[in-house]
């Protein structure tokens, strides 16, 4: 059985949508950094073709290094060894952040969006390096040195970024951990990274409720004794929030004590200039590593050519800094670059819809970036709200995280991009640092639900899962895959090398492995399919479940879904639907006939947008689905409940809704 086999969805037809020209005209300078197709193949072609001139030339032009490299690129995918600009030393916050203070120290790096909208202030890049200047201060006090793991684990402030930059200042290497996280999971991402050091605050804000972050560092750092020391932000200021003598310390009372300017330590360009933790969605988190050069490389070319950002926009990404999304586009990407970079603490929703709209309209961002979990959430329940603000500055909307639907991608551009803007779906992960395939914003055209051509260096590939071989040409699906490396590529696995080459390099040998299928149309397009893992094969027919998700959120009922393969005597795998409602059907739950009713709707619906195949065997209407701490969907549980595997749900540390767990139980055994 080969990949032929799956279905090539219908919307590989989808017209392509060009560049509206508003977009040309609101920009600073009437034209794209490239301005068309032609100029995109020229660039990408040199890019694969001679990666060490493109990179070297481009690492010269747009990063700041104190020792020039020596050699582009050694290493390859086979062995695992793959090292960019050698004997190159640069640091990253001086990148970031020095050099744009030197040349426009008044200019706004950052614009914190506070949960209570009457604590949003900005700061200049000439701010920004004082404040990074007194934390690295403390933190070199402490012992922090080149190599030592800082942990961070404080909510989405310009407290965050500060503690970022600072440890980056000294060469030292961060681990954020998002904020969300309970003890336990804290705990053991603390321990893995070995950390001496954690930045924390007192107590967070978000959508107006207070949350306990030094109860959370205090109940998992309990007996941990590498950590020598806490540096506690005071966000609230709430005297009663304990604090150990001898190890914890009051961030602004350290500060007062520390100079003013402290100098940058370089590194080499392969030490790792961070660890992040993956999103768990598929299996125990990894700790990704990324190292200095390579990563800032990357970072600030998507941003710079991806988004077409000019340096006097005003960048939006609404993610936290505690995945992936918030190091590359909101501080590494916008402020390498010299662009102002809006920190939004609080919730979409908080005080109430027009939360995003305001922000937009308040500092005429020019770009907004979110994931799709997002817009659903806006499109349920808060569209009313869009058309109150004038959110007319917006030139590019970025999507992340998850595939978007064309019907969403079409709600997007309308409702919200008011069919002015450039939609950019961008395909990537923790490992890949930056983006992966993504439409450069005004050099070629877009499809809804494609996102579209690989970036620069990116030499995209297609594989056959069962043989193992690339499949060359267009409209061809498959599986995912990277022929050579790129400069913001994961170098490691933390303390576990051997995990890095079983999970991304050795599934294809001389490839890294995405872990996710995609199709490449007719135009050489891309459309992500969603995780390998979740293909079925259902009567000799393979199919990725993400096929029927598509064919049921069309259907007016359903506002999101998740279908996963389970093991069938007859027809080797069966598909079990997981579906929760639009919020009026749940308001009003129907009577079991009109449930059956929609059941049979909707396994229609699929039958007849796939083939009767692909119909479900069971339809499982829920409250909600299980999802990961950044939003995304985590088929793995549905896989394993619908399995009767309830005892092997593997770990949730980084699920959301543990709650639904035993709601999910219930709605499957009601059904068998
Ligand atoms: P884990 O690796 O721990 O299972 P994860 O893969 O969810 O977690 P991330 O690195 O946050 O962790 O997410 C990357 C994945 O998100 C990609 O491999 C892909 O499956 C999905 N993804 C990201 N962007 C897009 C996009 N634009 N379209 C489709 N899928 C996307
Ligand atoms: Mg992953």
């Amino acid at each position: 059985m080969t990949m032929d086999h799956l279905i090539v969805h219908e919307a590989h037809n989808v017209a392509m949508r060009d560049t509206p020209q508003h977009f040309y005209d609101k920009q600073p300078s009437r034209g794209s950094y490239i301005k068309n197709k032609d100029q995109y193949t020229e660039w990408y072609n040199q890019s694969i073709n001679n990666p060490e001139q493109f990179f070297g030339n481009m690492a010269r032009e747009y990063l700041h290094w104190d020792k020039d490299f020596t050699k582009t690129l050694t290493g390859s995918l086979e062995k695992g060894d793959v090292a960019w600009f050698l004997n190159g030393e640069l640091n990253a916050c001086y990148n970031c952040v020095d050099r744009h203070a030197f040349a426009n120290p008044d200019k706004i790096a950052l614009i914190y969006e506070a949960d209570d909208e009457k604590d949003n202030y900005k700061i200049t890049f000439n701010e920004l390096l004082t404040r990074i200047c007194k934390v690295a201060g403390v933190l070199q006090k402490w012992g922090v040195k080149k190599g030592d793991t800082v942990g961070i684990y404080l909510p989405m402030t310009p407290e965050a970024i500060i503690a970022m930059l600072a440890v980056a200042r000294l060469g030292a290497i961060h681990s954020v951990i998002f904020a969300g996280f309970s003890a336990g999971s804290l705990k053991d991402r603390i321990v893995d990274a070995g950390c001496k050091v954690v930045i924390t605050c007192d107590e967070g804000k978000r959508g107006g409720k207070t949350v306990n972050i030094k109860r959370i560092v205090d109940e998992g750092l309990n007996g941990v004794q590498s950590v020598s020391h806490i540096l506690v932000f005071q966000r609230t200021g709430n005297p009663q929030v304990p604090m150990t003598a001898g190890r914890d310390y009051y961030w602004d009372a350290e500060c007062a004590k520390q100079r003013s300017y402290i100098p940058c330590v370089p590194i080499n360009a392969e030490d790792p200039l961070f660890l992040l933790y993956t999103s768990g969605s598929t299996g125990s988190p990894k700790g990704v590593v990324h190292t200095a050069g390579g990563y800032l490389l990357g970072a600030a070319l998507t941003t710079r050519f991806v988004f077409d950002l000019h340096p006097e926009d005003v960048f939006f990404t609404a993610g936290d800094v505690g995945w992936i999304t918030g190091h590359t586009y909101a501080l590494y990407g916008p402020l390498s670059l010299g662009t102002s970079s809006i920190i939004f603490e609080s919730t979409p929703a908080y005080p109430d819809y027009g939360r995003y709209w305001r922000i937009i309209e308040r500092y005429q961002a020019t770009h907004f970036y979110v994931a799709p979990t997002a817009m659903r959430l806006i499109k349920k329940v808060g569209e009313a709200e869009i058309s109150k603000y004038n959110i007319s500055s917006l030139r590019v909307l970025g999507s992340v995280g998850e595939p978007i639907a064309p019907d969403l991608w079409e709600w997007y551009n309308e409702k919200i991009g008011n069919e002015n803007c450039v939609i950019c779906d961008t395909m990537w992960q923790t490992e890949s640092g930056s983006h992966l395939i993504a439409p450069l914003a005004g050099a070629f055209p877009t499809k809804p639900g494609s996102a579209t051509l690989p970036f620069f260096g990116i030499n995209a590939a297609i594989i056959d899962p069962v043989n193992g071989q690339e499949l060359t040409g267009n409209d061809v699906e498959g599986v995912l895959a990277i022929k050579s490396p790129w400069p913001s590529m994961a170098r490691s696995v933390w303390n576990d090398h051997q995990r890095y080459m079983e999970t991304y390099l050795k599934p294809y040998p001389g490839f890294y492995f995405t872990g996710d299928n995609a199709g490449r149309d007719h135009d050489g397009y891309y459309w992500i399919r969603g995780r390998a893992d979740d293909v079925v094969n259902v009567s000799g027919h393979r199919l990725s479940t993400s096929e029927i998700e598509v064919a049921l959120s069309e259907h007016p009922a359903v506002s999101e879904c998740a279908a996963v393969g389970i093991a069938d005597d007859l027809t080797g795998q069966a598909i079990i639907a997981f579906l929760a409602l639009k919020n009026e059907e749940m308001e009003h739950p129907a009577n079991p006939e009109d449930l059956q009713l929609l059941r049979r709707e909707l396994i229609m619906k699929v039958r007849g947008s796939i083939g009767p195949f692909a119909s479900p065997k069971s339809v499982i209407i829920v409250e909600d689905l299980p999802r990961t701490r950044s939003g995304k969907i985590m088929r793995r549980v549905l896989r394993k409940i619908s399995s009767n595997e309830a005892e092997e749900l593997g770990d949730l540390s980084t699920l959301a809704n543990p709650e639904i767990v035993p709601k999910l139980l219930s709605a499957v055994d009601a059904q068998f």
